[in-house]
């Protein structure tokens, strides 16, 4: 099989049905059945590769595994019912009472719910570190330190980690290096070539695209996907296969989609550090992003989220949605449709103050999930939004 991106991103399929499908068929089953007792039991012996009930496996999961596996270059991987199901799930399989997580400042709001008020309570705790200082990322490491965990770029921010630089630090400690990979996804970035040991992707974003479904997986080397795979098959975060079906056709057309998705982001970013009441536009790929020279070593392009300042504190970001007319006011991201959200009043109120500006959340932050649609009508709305 070719090693292209793209080719695999469509060629990577089921064995066909006897029916000779073109496209991979949808298994809406929940279990399978056996022609006798020796052939169900045979299948229980080796139960990953052999399907038996679909909370295990599924064609349609299996092959959405297999796909973004090769995508990002691990050895394979575990589907879930969402993102926080496979954040939730990679977490509680690797730690144990006692243990110690090393994390960026700037997460996706339910991932810092996870660790203030869940993990607490089984006695695993957080440090976090600024994403630009790797150097307290290393000062925050103790004994019980299991895993260091980061998301690049961050959520809201855009803030980008050196991932080589991180995977060195892990290797150098001995502890795991967990990434979700949300925001940039496949196409554009593999962590497990920078030394990662799992990656995480919320497949209801970008690898979706088209805003439908929920779904997660975590991708990583086989042995830790073996544990991870009886975690999840016991607990039953499982995807459905509807959704994998869904899934799977999406990452067809993934490096099409975020292509452009990222060529429009340029050009609207461009445009908002034109504007004067607009301050602080962050986005990958623009000159004045503090961390740009990394970025453009380790991504291909810059994605599609853009983070940017009304002017005027929280109630001119307000305004400035109020007066949109086309761009929907939403808290997902990564659909062909531009997304526009205020994170301190919506995606990150359970953040105190004091932690909203550490991951710098300013009350005036607009993030902008540029879509699919024409760069000019997208700007255009934008643009006008911005004088009333
Ligand atoms: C949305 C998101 C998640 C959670 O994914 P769900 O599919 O909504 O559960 C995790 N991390 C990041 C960066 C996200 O944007």
């Amino acid at each position: 099989m070719s090693e292209k991106f793209e080719t695999r991103a469509i060629r990577t399929q089921m064995e066909r049905s006897k029916n000779s499908e073109h496209s991979s068929p949808l298994y809406l089953t929940s279990s399978f059945v056996f022609e006798s007792a020796e052939d169900m039991s045979s299948a229980f012996a080796e139960e990953k590769k052999k399907n038996i009930y679909s909370r295990f496996t599924n064609p349609n999961t299996t092959e959405l595994i297999q796909k973004i596996s090769q995508m990002e270059g691990a050895e394979d991987g575990v589907a879930f019912a969402s993102g926080m199901g496979a954040i939730y799930s990679t977490f509680a399989t690797f730690l144990n009472s006692g243990d110690h997580i090393v994390s960026c400042n700037a997460i996706f709001g339910s991932t810092h719910t996870l660790f203030t008020k869940y993990f607490p309570r089984w006695n695993i705790s957080t440090s976090y570190f600024p994403i630009s200082d790797l150097n307290i990322a290393e000062s925050l490491i103790q004994q019980n330190t299991k895993c260091i965990y980061a998301e690049s770029p961050t959520n809201p921010g855009v803030d980008i980690i050196d991932l080589e630089a991180i995977g060195k630090l892990a290797k150098k400690h001995n502890i795991l290096l967990i990434i979700d990979n949300c925001f940039a996804t496949p196409y554009l970035q593999k962590p497990i070539s920078f030394g990662a040991d799992l990656v995480i992707h919320s497949a209801t974003k970008l690898l979706d695209g088209q805003g439908r479904v929920l779904g997660g997986v975590t991708v990583g080397k086989k042995q830790l996907i073996e544990e991870l795979f009886l975690f999840a098959r016991n607990t039953g975060a499982s995807l459905s296969p509807f959704n994998a079906w869904v899934l799977s056709k999406s990452l067809e057309t993934l490096s099409l989609r975020v292509d452009r998705h990222s060529d429009n982001a340029l050009k609207i970013a461009h445009q908002l550090e034109k504007q004067t009441n607009v301050n602080r536009v962050k986005y990958p790929f623009l000159k004045s992003h503090p961390q740009y020279h990394i970025a453009k070593k380790q991504m291909l392009k810059g994605g599609n989220i853009i983070s940017f300042e009304v002017e005027g504190g929280s109630q001119a970001a307000r305004d400035f949605i109020d007066s949109i007319k086309m761009c929907s006011i939403s808290a997902n991201l990564g659909d062909s449709r531009t997304i526009i959200t205020h994170p301190a009043s919506s995606t990150h109120t359970k953040l105190s103050e004091e932690e909203r500006l550490k991951a710098g959340i300013t009350d005036g932050m607009i993030r902008l999930s540029v879509g699919l649609e024409h760069h000019e009508d997208i700007w255009n709305d934008i643009k006008n939004a911005l004088k009333n």
